[in-house]
């Protein structure tokens, strides 16, 4: 009987320990799971430079909104000169400069509704009244669908010289800053960004836009002595930009590498990253030389469709800025160093992947990086949908880029005439002092 009972108290304590092995076992492995839900990422398209009617754009904002979420884009953000789309606003339809024409106010109608539309006045009085961002907001945010991000061209100037610096995410307007060099004041729009997401909690990005715009208004110098800033548009779209610079500049790719080599070996500050952008202003006709929706944009891996992960992202570089390339994965393993890209082909399309850097001959140059055959050097080339890097030691950085033989349905003028994909610079980060 005793024999039973221990017997018993034995299997029973047996049991029970096996129940709570089950159950830690379950436990560990649903933690794994969670773990790894939190953990799974996915590519989102998203556009963070266009124009209204709020500032120099030809249409309304829900249209242009509209535009960006029937196109395939996961986010947007319009960014118009100056201004945020706050407050009752309402525009002359008869103007000089881009009317509201009859045309236009039907087609938003048929598109809204017919109460959708608030105008006023009568004859060359009569107005429109402008959706502001919380009205289109809500009209259009779709969680895990599409997401609205607000958004302002800081819009100033340094003597002759253009400064636009893209705040996305911020939530009061922010005047352009005046400073007595370009750097200066890059750096100061850079800073009163930077004020403001420290005072509201929220990530807000600063990106430099078209330095070759307007008679190459940005050097490579510029860029780099601003060291605050940590984005800037390696392909603004609008057309007129200079993309491919000419004899006596650089192109923005070119002014890339330039300024990146200045900042990680005079400055031993982290480089640039780089976006791509329509900076669409019109949305009427699509010609190369009409500042046209379509043509450039930032992908970029994150747990969801909100604003933090998807900015935040972004300020970790983990994003590619494309004009038409798709990749199906970007992975910089940086114990390894390596860096490995695969293109999501387009049908019969031929792509050259290029591995582009800067290397340590570099630093005993005492003339200009601008000069220098290292500077921005091709590392290796190949031909196919995929291709890894490794990484020799001597590199300053690298990054990626991808070139389609297809070109662009609607090339801007002076700009990317082939789909292209750029992957951030990488493989950095020992080249950076402690102390920026
Ligand atoms: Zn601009
Ligand atoms: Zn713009």
């Amino acid at each position: 009987m005793k024999t039973l009972v221990r017997w018993q108290a034995c299997r029973a304590r047996v049991v029970f320990r096996a129940a709570v092995l089950i159950l830690l076992a379950a436990l560990t492995v649903g933690l794994v799971f969670a773990g790894e839900a939190r953990a799974e990422t996915r590519w989102y398209k998203g556009s963070t430079h266009a124009h209204s009617f709020w500032s120099d754009g030809d249409q309304f904002p829900e249209m242009v909104v509209d535009w960006y979420k029937s196109h395939g884009y996961d986010f947007f953000c319009l960014s118009d000169h100056n201004v945020l789309m706050q407050g009752e606003h309402w525009r002359k339809l008869q103007t000089k400069k881009r009317p509201v024409t009859e045309k236009m106010l039907a087609a938003c109608q048929k598109r809204f509704g017919k109460d959708w539309v608030e105008l006023r006045g009568e004859g060359a009085d009569r107005e429109v009244r402008l959706k502001t961002f919380d009205e289109l907001k809500r009209h259009f945010d779709e969680p895990g669908k599409f997401l609205l991000i607000q958004g302002e061209e800081i819009t100033g100037k340094c003597g002759e010289k253009q400064v636009h610096v893209n705040a996305i995410n911020l939530t009061k307007v922010i005047q352009p800053q005046k400073a007595k060099t370009v750097p200066e004041t890059i750096s100061a729009d850079v800073e009163a960004v930077a004020r403001q997401s420290r005072q509201t909690g929220r990530t807000i990005l600063a990106h430099v836009n078209h330095p070759n715009w307007k008679h190459y208004d940005l050097s490579a110098q510029d860029l780099a002595y601003a060291k605050n800033a940590t984005i800037f548009e390696v392909c603004n779209n609008s057309g007129g930009v200079s993309h491919n610079g000419d004899e006596t500049h650089p192109s923005v790719e070119r002014l890339w590498d330039i300024a990146n080599t200045i900042r990680l070996t005079r400055l031993k500050s982290p480089p640039l990253y780089g976006v791509a952008s329509d900076d669409a202003h019109r949305y009427h006709k699509m010609t190369s030389k009409a500042a046209n929706p379509g043509r450039g944009w930032i992908v970029v891996r994150a747990e969801e469709l909100a604003v933090e992960p998807l900015l935040k992202a972004v300020q970790r570089g983990d994003f590619y800025a494309s004009t038409g390339v798709v990749l199906k994965d970007v992975q910089y393993d940086p114990a390894a160093g390596t860096l490995r890209v695969d293109v999501d082909p387009e049908p019969s399309a031929k792509y050259v992947i290029e591995f582009i850097g800067t290397t340590r001959d570099v630093i005993g140059w005492q003339g200009s990086p601008a000069a220098d055959p290292h500077t921005g050097q091709v590392l290796a080339r190949h031909e196919g949908t995929s291709a890894t890097y490794h990484i020799e030691g001597n590199e300053l950085y690298f990054r990626a880029v991808v070139r389609s033989d297809r070109k662009l349905d609607n090339p801007p003028a002076d700009g990317v005439d082939h789909k292209t994909a750029w992957t951030q610079p990488v493989g950095w980060e020992k080249h950076v002092g402690k102390k920026q």
